[in-house]
């Protein structure tokens, strides 16, 4: 009754849906019988934006690839990958710059994520300045290099995230559509559910830093990244400097 189905051409449907419709059972045996695979994206009311002190934080904007893109050897240039697991993807830990082709034209964003990089974020160096003067904690800026001319380009960076949080995923269920241990390393990977994400308050409550990412990873197939997390003070210096332009946040929930 709440809840509407836009059947837009024969490939793609849109369903909007209440999470506590009595219709979803119904919508998800659908899904099965049918062999459908949907995608499952959030939406918040504002009164869920304003309660929440800490919100997870993707860029639409992607941009370029990482080099040399070429067999993938960035994953040992800019990576340390001795501890690379190539049957799921985790265990690189970052050693140098990003490097790149061509620098963006922001146009009216100030963030993006590279193709391939799926949880660090780049920014324009006049967003940088902005973070900088608000006292934005936790992050340090790395040039990024024209792989070309090997110098740094001077309007974009990367913010590299100092420090990640304790395990602390929760609600397995509503967060985690499936859990995958890799048969090689070992290490769990969490494919996310689309319907945000939970987390024990008690790993937020030591937190200095505005910005910090999770101990646990997510992704498909060779896909293994952590969320970026941010504090209310940096989403709400994002939101009131209308830097949000093709951003997606979504609010933790901490229980
Ligand atoms: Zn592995």
């Amino acid at each position: 009754k709440n809840s509407k189905f836009e059947d837009t051409n024969s490939f793609i449907g849109v369903a909007y849906i209440f999470e506590d419709d009595e219709w979803i059972d119904e919508l998800y045996s659908y899904y099965q019988k049918e062999k459908i695979t949907p995608i499952i994206d959030a939406i918040y009311t504002k009164e869920e934006y304003e309660k929440a002190q800490w919100y997870s934080i993707l860029s639409k904007f992607r941009f370029e690839y990482p080099q040399p893109e070429d067999d993938s050897a960035y994953k040992g240039i800019t990576y340390n990958n001795s501890k690379f697991c190539s049957s799921c993807g985790c265990g690189l830990v970052q050693k140098d710059s990003f490097r790149i082709v061509k620098a963006p034209k922001w146009g009216k964003r100030h963030f993006l994520m590279l193709n391939w990089v799926e949880d660090e974020l780049f920014i324009s160096s006049f967003a940088k300045d902005l973070l900088v003067r608000n006292s934005i904690s936790g992050l340090r800026f790395l040039d990024v290099i024209n792989h070309k001319k090997n110098i740094p380009f001077d309007d974009i960076y990367q913010i590299y995230i100092e420090n990640e949080l304790e395990p602390g995923l929760l609600e397995l269920k509503q967060s985690v559509k499936e859990v995958r241990n890799c048969s090689i390393c070992g290490k769990a990977k969490y494919i996310y559910s689309g319907k945000g994400l939970t987390f024990r308050k008690e790993i937020f409550s030591n937190i200095n830093s505005d910005i910090v990412r999770t101990h646990e990873s997510f992704g498909d197939g060779h896909i293994c990244a952590r969320k970026i997390i941010i504090s209310k003070k940096l989403y709400q210096l994002i939101k009131n400097s209308n830097l949000g332009k093709d951003l997606d946040f979504e609010p933790i929930v901490l229980a």
